[in-house]
C-alpha cells in the first residue's frame, strides 16, 4: 500500500509535531499506512508535552523522494516545507495558515479554517469520521492549542479552540490551566541554546509582497530582559543569517507570554518595522506592546506596510 508521510513546517513547534502524529494515526484508523516525520529538532516545550503523555518524537525526514505521497499540516508554504516538496504528491493539507506559493498539479483535500491550531480542525475530521481520540493524542493535541494560542491568550485564538480543547482536555484528563502553564514555562528554558539555535528555534522565512525577503523569529520567555542580556551574540547571530541566505529583514520577536508583549532585534528594513508599528528601532530594537501573534500581528502588518 502507498504510504502517507505527514509532517508539520521545519524549526517544528508543537502544533506541527502533534497534528502530524494525530494525523498519521487518523489515517492509519481510516486503513492507510501513514507515517508522521518532523522537519527538525523538537523544542523543549515539545518535548515536555511528548514525555508527559510518553509518546516517541516523530522520526526526522532526512530526504524526500520524488514522488512521493504527503499530507502537510501546520503549513502550506513551500519555503517552510520539506525540501523537494514540489516535486511530491501532496494528497491533502490540513492548515491555518495563509496560503502563499501553494500549487499542486494534481486535485487533493484541503482543509484551511482561520483558527488558532491546526489540531483544532483536526478534532473536528476526527468527529466527521466518527474516530475516538486516545488520551495521548488528545493530550498531544491539546498541548498544540495551548502552544499556539498561548493558553488562549493570543488574538489568533477562537471560541472553537477554547471549546475543543477543553474537550481534548477531559479525554486526556489534565487540568488546562495548571498543564497549560508547565507545558508554556517548558518552552521558555532557553538555556543551552547558542544565540545560533535561539534565532532558529521558531524561524519562518517569508516574501513580503513579493519584495521583502524576511526571516522572522520568535522565542518565548517569561523575562524579556533574560533573553535581553545575550543582545550582542543574537544580533552577530541574525546578521550572519541575514547575509548567508540574502535577506532584506531579520525580525528576532521575544516574546514576553506572561504579560504578553514582545521585544523585537531587527536587521535590514527597519523602516518597515519603524512604520508598521509606530515605534523607533534604536540600537537594534524595539519594544511592541500587545504584539504576541506572529501570524496575526506581525507577517499581515508587515505586509500592509510594504510600498
Ligand atoms: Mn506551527
Ligand atoms: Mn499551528
Amino acid at each position: 500500500m502507498e504510504k502517507l508521510l505527514v509532517f508539520g513546517h521545519k524549526s517544528p513547534d508543537t502544533d506541527s509535531i502533534a497534528s502530524s502524529i494525530a494525523m498519521a494515526f487518523l489515517q492509519t484508523k481510516l486503513g492507510k499506512t501513514a507515517v508522521p516525520y518532523r522537519l527538525g529538532n523538537v523544542s523543549k516545550e515539545t518535548e515536555f508535552a511528548l514525555d508527559y503523555f510518553k509518546v516517541g518524537a516523530p522520526e526526522l525526514l532526512e530526504k524526500l523522494d520524488e514522488g512521493s505521497s504527503v499530507i502537510l499540516v501546520d503549513h502550506n508554504e513551500p519555503a517552510q516545507s520539506a525540501d523537494g516538496v514540489e516535486k511530491s504528491n501532496i494528497k491533502m493539507v490540513v492548515d491555518h495558515h495563509r496560503i502563499s506559493g501553494f500549487n499542486t498539479s494534481d486535485p487533493l483535500y484541503y482543509y484551511a479554517e482561520p483558527v488558532g491550531c491546526t489540531s483544532t480542525i483536526l478534532y473536528k475530521l476526527f468527529k466527521s469520521h466518527s474516530i475516538d481520540i486516545p488520551s495521548y493524542i488528545a493530550g498531544l493535541m491539546l498541548s498544540a492549542i495551548i502552544s499556539d494560542t498561548l493558553l488562549f491568550k493570543s488574538p489568533t485564538c477562537t471560541t472553537e479552540d477554547k471549546v475543543i480543547a477543553e474537550n481534548l482536555a477531559k479525554i486526556a484528563g489534565v487540568d488546562i490551566e495548571k498543564y497549560g502553564l508547565a507545558l508554556l514555562k517548558a518552552g521558555t528554558d532557553l538555556s543551552g541554546f547558542t544565540a545560533e539555535e535561539l534565532v532558529n528555534l521558531d524561524a519562518k522565512q517569508v516574501t513580503l509582497q513579493d519584495k521583502v525577503k524576511a526571516k522572522i523569529s520568535q522565542v518565548n520567555t517569561a523575562d524579556i530582559d533574560e533573553v535581553m542580556v545575550r543582545k550582542p551574540e543574537i544580533e552577530a547571530a541574525l546578521l550572519k543569517e541575514k547575509d548567508s541566505l540574502g535577506l532584506d529583514l531579520v525580525f528576532f520577536l521575544i516574546t514576553d507570554i506572561i504579560n504578553s508583549n514582545s521585544q523585537v532585534i531587527t536587521f535590514g528594513n527597519n523602516e518597515l518595522v519603524e512604520k508598521s508599528y509606530s515605534v523607533k528601532v534604536e540600537n537594534n530594537t524595539a519594544f511592541l506592546p500587545g504584539v504576541v501573534s506572529r501570524k496575526k500581528q506581525v507577517i499581515p502588518v508587515l505586509t500592509a506596510n510594504v510600498d
